[in-house]
């Protein structure tokens, strides 16, 4: 009897352990010295981690009470921004069902997807509905998705599924591949929202978009929605509506929960890195585990990109409005760094994030998915450039309100078709040449192009479009041919297309003209040019390169 009471006793305390949750805080921290007081609050236990990054020297985080004290004890300055963040997220608004139909009306309208529907984990789709929407997708589209496949098997005996979008799904074709994955950490579901906003745009408009057609008969993308599902569904169990804080997988460490997978991820270099970015402590946030790959979940990534030669990556996280490179874990930059900053600077440019490595957006991380995939097993992949996306303002926080869900989705999918596109072939305008400095009303010009194949695949049969968008624009030869432009490279036409300003057009109006770069007739780009009519009046000119000479102040 007296084991029994003893049994019993441990069960309850253990139990009660179990579903005790601790309150979560959001807080602004004010510091000249950011990154000293992080590495300083790491020290005492308090870590940092996908805060938003304020332009007053603050940083905001989502931390555990217990946290808060500790930070309190530090001296930092900071704020209270949410004090009960459960209790938050019970009072933030939803949608009616007539909202929400409004919402998918316009996407609909908009972007020709309808198929994203509302989860019922606070608008989010749950690990469950994530799945069956992966299976109603192959229903719906069976020549263009695979059934989905397992790529690992978690602690909790869950399967990790993806899905590959292209033509001829099911064989194994030999065109340029790239992978989305999301919910790495179980707590950022606004990232798998955009991700399966991306699938349901490429399948829903495959028929009417030519260009959507060819990049998914010329491209094997790859999806894994759910990384994490123990987590992920922990969230769930403790937070049946949403708001769960859930972010580490479910193996159980020394008494303590969870590795933080964006933190397990080889080789031993880079997850042992001497700048730090992650913890040895199994019971914190961001524990890199005890070996790197020790974790199912990041050994199925690992193990499923072998020898697929995958050209790019787009790891989904949230938040803070960023979109990080490599390298993670050292304070340069990668040989590629001139590719990096292209490819970041041209998807920033869609949706208003800031791009860069994490050393230089604030701190290291070690062990993180992209650092493996760019350049951690070369032998075995190649070097695949990878990227992670960090959706969403400091007002989404990890579990941005429903009527968040598609304006973040829809905000990320011009990065998305993007990172498929460079995948393979990808040519764009890079600059152009007019004949003159100034057109003038009734000139004929002739204008050269240079187009850049920012790809990673060699580009051929293109041809450039020219179209005029002004009305006193006439074009006289529209079109030109393309040889083929290796990957990374540029090519500048010879025998120039060719408008005319109308000789009635006024002076000082802004004209615009198109170019498009068809490949086997297909839009692939299309870029504008824009100039003003006349000469300009100079108010000021000043001959020297060095002003402060001619000038007194
Ligand atoms: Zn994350």
């Amino acid at each position: 009897m007296k084991k029994i009471l003893f049994v019993l006793f441990f069960f309850t305390i253990m139990v009660s352990a179990a579903f005790t949750q601790e309150t979560w805080q959001k807080v602004k921290i004010f510091s000249d010295d950011l990154r000293s007081d992080i590495a300083m609050l790491r020290k005492s236990g308090v870590i940092i981690d996908e805060g938003y990054i304020g332009k007053d020297n603050s940083i905001s985080v989502f931390l555990p009470a217990s946290d808060v004290e500790k930070l309190r004890t530090t001296g930092i300055r900071f704020e209270m921004v949410i004090d009960d963040w459960d209790s938050y997220y019970k009072n933030l608004p939803v949608l009616s069902p007539e909202e929400q139909l409004a919402v998918r009306q316009h996407s609909k309208q908009n972007y020709g997807v309808e198929g994203l529907t509302y989860g019922t984990m606070g608008g989010y789709y749950t690990y469950a509905e994530i799945n069956a929407q992966l299976d109603s997708m192959r229903a719906r589209f069976p020549n263009l998705i695979t059934q989905k496949v397992s790529i690992g098997t978690t602690v909790g005996s869950r399967q990790i599924y993806a899905v590959k979008i292209s033509d001829n799904p099911d064989a194994t074709e030999n065109e340029p591949r790239a992978i989305y994955t999301s919910l790495t950490h179980a707590r950022e579901p606004a990232g798998m929202m955009s991700v399966m906003y991306y699938m349901f745009y490429l399948l829903e408009n495959y028929n009417t978009n030519p260009s959507v057609k060819y990049l998914v008969d010329n491209r094997e993308i790859w999806f894994v929605p759910c990384l994490n599902p123990d987590g992920y569904e922990h969230n769930r169990s403790t937070n049946p509506n949403g708001g769960g804080q859930w972010r580490k997988n479910r193996s159980l460490n020394s008494g303590s929960y969870g590795v933080d997978l964006n933190r397990n991820f080889g080789p031993y270099t880079y997850w042992n890195s001497p700048n730090g970015g992650s913890s040895t402590t199994p019971s914190a946030i961001d524990y890199r585990g005890p070996s790197e790959f020790s974790e199912l979940e990041s050994q199925g990534y690992r193990n499923f990109v072998v020898g697929k030669n995958f050209k790019t990556a787009l790891n989904y996280h949230t938040y803070s409005n960023l979109l990080i490179f490599p390298y993670g874990c050292w304070t340069y930059l990668t040989p590629d760094s001139a590719i990096f900053s292209e490819f970041s600077s041209d998807m920033v440019a869609m949706n208003g994030y800031s791009p860069g490595t994490a050393w230089q957006l604030l701190y290291p991380v070690r062990g993180s998915s992209d650092d493996f995939l760019y350049d951690g097993d070369v032998e075995s992949n190649g070097k695949i450039f990878a990227m992670t996306p960090e959706v969403g303002g400091d007002s989404d926080g990890f579990w941005p309100q429903q009527s968040r869900i598609f304006p973040l989705a829809i905000e990320n999918l011009g990065p998305n078709l993007y990172y498929s596109w460079v995948a393979g072939d990808y040519v764009s305008l890079y600059s152009y040449q007019f004949d003159r400095q100034y057109v003038n009303p009734g000139d004929q010009v002739q204008m050269n192009l240079t187009m850049k194949n920012k790809g990673l695949s060699g580009a051929s049969n293109l041809t450039l479009e020219l179209e005029s968008l002004s009305s006193f624009i006439t074009v006289s030869n529209n079109s030109v041919n393309v040889p083929s432009i290796p990957s990374r490279g540029s090519f500048t036409t010879t025998s120039p297309m060719i408008f005319t300003l109308s000789a009635i057009a006024p002076i000082d109006t802004l004209c615009k003209l198109r170019i498009i770069t068809k490949k086997d007739g297909v839009t692939m780009s299309a870029d504008t040019i824009s100039f003003i009519t006349g000469v300009p009046t100079f108010v000021f000119q000043d001959t020297t390169n060095n002003p402060l000479t001619n000038w007194t102040i």
